[in-house]
């Protein structure tokens, strides 16, 4: 027997429609591109992406085309998701921190109909221009008045084709599978692939990150997303935010320190998500002078591995509750979450931020399984470490254009490439990349837990750990760390440091101070490069053996 109930499409304009019409007067604060802070409305959101979908419609674009972006998070960014998804069109959000030969690698295999660009991004534009033959429109995110002399040929003005629009409009229904809107995997190894989403399984997934223990947004909340809306759809919150009714902030192209820390107070935000990255540099800022964090109450951290550290400076110093979360662009991107279950609250310090390191809880609809390399299940006791498979409605099912080929095991599971334990609470600790973890006599060594430990010296801003080749082991780890400025640090004060924290055949054989480490465009160490820089590093180890 069916259920009579309605069937009503899960649509992305519904999210902004809702935010216009029962959270109209709720403020959206940007840093602009150009320097002032801009505020409006979702009202005035809502009404100037309808406007935007008609100027779009007018340049004769229609259902299913695919419209890129490369632009910072704003609230012309917002209008240009809202007014291309909304109408059936793919909003393709490219990483403008990609090589640009990947830009336009990817632009192509997307087929982007049309290009909006933010200014900062024009002159990068202008070089790829004779490979970017397939775009017909280019728009550059500014008024008028700021317009720049630009080769790019018939460049329209963002804001002249949405005054000029009418907001005459109606957001169509369709259905819910229709693609919403691409994202492409950064690509450290071979060409970045697609991951397009749909229209339901953003929704989806955007009602259950707004969830109590995911990123728990509600309409009195302010919050700031520092994670770009080019990475992973922002996590969902540019989605999220409107559906709850919360005050955004948009922090625009500037991300030092002190300028998320004046946004931070100013606009009185209570809720925050970046990549470790970010917060270094926030917490080096707010260190310096003593400042105080007097709004913020919770800071979810992903992407790459929260150090200890961190996690328990903004606990114990700020005040502020740290969300440990994991997931991956194929994942839209959330998987786990780590907020504390029932009882664990009063656990002692140090036992909370074991939990808290973790990645933490898978949330409602996400399987999760470990398996070793035959694809056999292994225990959930939070020792037994295999590949971490994932299932679930906003988890790729394959990349567009088949690129990878059939990506799921027999049961529907997608391998995240990730090696992780998960413990009997559910919580999951990822141990490593699968292709980072270093093999030393058979066994494996967690870089993450080596830099994790590494960073918790306070001379230490950033560390990573690769394995290099041992005539005997393998591979034994190397540890490469970036000291803090003006701050003295010795191989062997490191050592002593990391003795009784680390098992003692995990201690790195060696440890090298470099200036700075090599990124990838998602803000994740580059180990490839890494691994390339030092393939002909010899160990002390092996030169004592000689
Ligand atoms: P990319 O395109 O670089 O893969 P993603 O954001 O999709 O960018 O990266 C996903 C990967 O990032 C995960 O598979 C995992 O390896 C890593 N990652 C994400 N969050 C965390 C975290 N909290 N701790 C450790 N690693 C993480």
């Amino acid at each position: 027997m069916r259920g009579l109930m309605q069937e009503r499409p899960l649509l992305i304009s519904s999210f902004l429609t809702f935010a216009a019409t029962y959270h109209k007067d709720r403020e959206i604060v940007t840093r602009t591109v150009e320097g002032p802070i801009h505020r409006y409305t979702y009202a005035d959101c809502e009404r100037r992406a309808r406007k935007l979908a008609n100027g779009l419609k007018g340049l004769g674009l229609g259902f299913g085309d695919v419209v890129g972006t490369l632009a910072w998070n704003t609230y012309r960014h917002l209008e240009v998701w809202y007014g291309v998804s909304g109408q059936g069109m793919v909003c393709h959000t490219i990483n403008p921190r990609l090589f640009p030969d990947q830009i336009a690698y990817i632009a192509n295999h997307a087929e982007d109909k049309a290009l909006l660009v933010d200014l900062t991004f024009v002159p990068l534009i202008e070089k790829l221009l004779p490979h970017l033959s397939g775009v017909k429109h280019f728009i550059i995110m500014t008024d008028r008045a700021h317009m720049p002399e630009t080769k790019i040929p018939g460049a329209l003005c963002y804001e002249e084709l949405v005054e000029g629009a009418s907001e005459d409009f109606e957001w169509p229904e369709f259905d819910e599978n229709t693609a919403s809107s691409l994202c492409y995997t950064s690509g450290t190894t071979g060409n970045p692939k697609g991951v397009l989403y749909s229209h339901r399984s953003t929704a989806l997934h955007s009602m259950v990150a707004n969830g109590k223990d995911a990123l728990g947004m509600g309409s009195a909340d302010t919050i700031l997303p520092v994670v770009p809306m080019f990475h992973a759809n922002a996590w969902s919150i540019p989605y999220g935010a409107p559906m709850a009714g919360a005050k955004l902030v948009m922090p625009g192209a500037a991300m030092d320190g002190a300028s998320i820390y004046e946004l931070l107070e100013t606009e009185g935000v209570t809720m925050t998500a970046a990549v470790p990255t970010v917060w270094l540099m926030l917490l080096q800022y707010l260190e310096k002078d003593n400042r105080p964090l007097t709004t913020l109450k919770r800071v979810v951290i992903g992407g790459s591995a929260a150090p200890r550290s961190m996690i328990e400076t903004f606990e114990t110093k700020y005040g502020v509750t740290v969300c440990h979360a994991w997931g991956m662009t194929e994942m839209s991107p959330l998987g786990t979450l780590g907020a504390l279950k029932a009882g664990m609250e009063t656990l002692p310090l140090e036992k909370r931020l074991d939990i808290q390191c973790k990645q933490g809880r898978a949330v409602y609809l996400v399987d999760m399984k470990i398996t070793d390399d035959d694809g056999n299940e292994l225990p959930r006791d939070g020792v037994a470490f295999g590949h971490l498979m994932v299932r679930g409605p906003w988890i790729a099912g394959s990349y567009i254009k088949g690129d990878g080929g059939d990506i799921l095991d027999k049961d529907g599971y997608f391998d995240t490439g990730d090696v992780a334990t998960l413990d009997p609470e559910g919580f999951m600790q990822i141990t490593d990349r699968a292709k980072d973890v270093i093999k030393s006599g058979g066994e494996w060594i967690s870089s993450i837990d080596l830099e994790n430990a590494a960073v918790g010296h306070p001379a230490v801003a950033e560390a990573a750990v690769i394995g290099v080749y041992h005539p005997k082991w393998d591979e034994r780890p190397l540890l490469i760390v970036v000291k803090k400025p003006g701050q003295d640090l010795t191989k062997d004060e490191m050592v002593a440091y990391l003795g009784g924290k680390i098992a003692k055949w995990w201690m790195p054989d060696d440890v090298v101070f470099v200036d700075e480490l090599p990124h990838t465009a998602t803000g994740k160490l580059l180990k490839t490069k890494l691994r390339e820089d030092f393939k002909d590093y010899k160990l002390p180890t092996i030169v004592a053996a000689e």
